[in-house]
């Protein structure tokens, strides 16, 4: 196969940190001379970038690999690779369940993909590390938005949530040095992007590590001193560590948009315990009250697991009397499923599959509820919007997102992707807003902040 023809196509399971490292995955391979195929049938080389947080992404991967075999039975030179949470926990099971996958990397080796990829041209090559090589952000990126990016402040984590999987493939928490946050911010806002979303597994732990106090706050307020980023978001912080300082920092940056997702996980202070969250029923709804106070009309949204191992009708009810008092703009709710490597996993009293059923439609049901209340309120309000694209449902319209990180559809006006709308809203519905287009530009909203330096100079770890 010449150079002109290496092609690649790249799937991607699971979280936003996931969508990061698949950039970087690009980014090298196009130093490498791959051009982006449109399927895997036109591609030489087919990546599936992995997540192990959910039973079905295991599911989905070897029910997508199951498809591949077809395709390399027919051509022999194509190269098929494993990357991701998966592939740090599953190597052994790939190379069993597929073996003819050419090339698997961890979690922790992202930066060896060219190299694994030219020492499967002789023979399979399968690497797993322990610790990590090259932070991933400082690997070359190709941005699948031209107006947003991806930005990851740190990697890992120390928390020890017993139903989660993350902390064994994805090891114990390493901060980025903040110059070096700030450079990247720097050159995304110079090649065009407006809006980035920080990323971490617990972002409010962020700087720990280097100077042995938590600096997300900070981070907040350099970063938002950077010309021509309009929006910084961030996800996730975990409630134990969301302070006041951080509360403070989004309260007064003009960038940091008006939507925190805290997730909630139970609203049961036993449950909480079994977890082993850190943090109770009361302590969570206390920080809830304090951002409400400081940034009125913020948006909250959360994550909630249903049928947690021994999770009593009682502890559900505490979940439903939570979600009515703290009023989620948005709940992402899952069924409990147990995953390999996790303390949860060998906890007794499961929950049958009818109950958890039967609670998790409760929940969702609640939830639309005050998704609507909250999207009705917004009616007749007008709203800055970020253009995201034609609506998938109708060509003739546009959605785009509020700062809110509320999915607006209005008629289009041609508006291209990434540029700004003000709409105003006349319809409010549990997952989406409807709106029409009454401004094409916008006035940056004057900074707030003073000059602060940048926390430290730029190093590589
Ligand atoms: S904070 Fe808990 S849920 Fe989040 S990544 Fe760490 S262990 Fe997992």
């Amino acid at each position: 196969m010449t150079e002109a023809q290496r092609t690649y196509f790249l799937r991607t399971f699971g979280c936003q940190m996931n969508e990061h490292d698949s950039e970087r995955m690009a980014g090298m391979l196009e130093a490498e001379g791959y051009v982006a195929a449109t399927g895997p049938e036109d591609a030489s080389v087919v990546l599936f970038n992995t997540c192990c947080i959910r039973e079905n992404a295991d599911q989905r991967l070897y029910g997508n690999l199951g498809h591949m075999k077809a395709l390399k039975d027919k051509r022999p030179e194509l190269r098929i690779v494993v990357g991701g949470c998966l592939a740090q926990k599953d190597k052994q099971a790939i190379q069993e369940r597929a073996p003819y996958v050419d090339v698997v990397l961890g979690t922790h080796n992202l930066a060896s993909l060219p190299r694994l990829l030219r020492a499967s041209e002789t023979e399979p090559a399968f690497e797993i590390l322990e610790q990590t090589e090259v932070f991933p952000s400082a690997l070359p990126a190709r941005r699948f938005s031209p107006w947003h990016a991806w930005v990851s402040i740190s990697i890992g984590c120390n928390n020890a949530c017993t139903f989660c999987i993350v902390p064994a493939v994805r090891g114990p928490e390493i901060s980025r040095r903040s110059g070096e946050i700030a450079d990247e911010v720097v050159r995304l806002a110079a090649d065009g992007v407006v809006e980035i979303t920080l990323l971490g597994q617990n972002v409010n732990s962020y700087g720990r590590d280097l100077d042995g106090t938590p600096m997300f706050s900070k981070l907040l307020r350099v970063l938002d001193e950077i010309e021509g980023v309009e929006r910084i978001r961030f996800t996730s912080p975990h409630p134990k560590d969301f302070r006041a300082d951080t509360v403070a920092a989004m309260a007064e940056c003009r960038s940091v948009c008006e939507h925190i997702h805290l997730p909630l996980q139970s609203g049961s202070d036993t449950c909480l315990k079994r977890m082993k969250r850190a943090y109770t029923r009361r302590k969570y709804l206390d920080k809830v009250t304090m951002i409400r106070k400081a940034i009125p009309d913020v948006a909250i949204t959360t994550d909630i697991i249903v049928g947690f191992p021994g999770e009593t009708e009682e502890e559900f009810q505490d979940t439903l009397s939570l979600v009515e008092e703290a009023r989620y703009d948005a709940a992402y709710t899952f069924q409990y499923s147990p995953r390999p490597m996790t303390a949860a996993a060998d906890l007794p009293d499961k929950i049958s599959k009818e109950v958890v059923q039967e609670r998790f439609e409760r929940l969702i049901s609640l939830q639309e509820e005050i998704s609507l209340e909250r999207n009705v309120r917004m009616v007749g309000g007008t709203q800055e919007v970020i253009v995201e694209g034609v609506s998938k449902k109708n060509p003739g319209r546009l959605s785009g997102r509020t700062r809110t990180n509320k999915v607006v559809h209005f008629d289009s006006d041609g508006a291209p992707e990434g540029s700004f709308r003000t709409v105003r809203i006349t319809g409010g519905h549990p997952h989406h807003l409807k709106g029409e287009v009454v401004g094409t530009s916008r006035e940056p909203a004057p900074r707030r902040t003073l000059k602060l330096p940048l926390i430290s100079s730029p190093a590589s770890r």
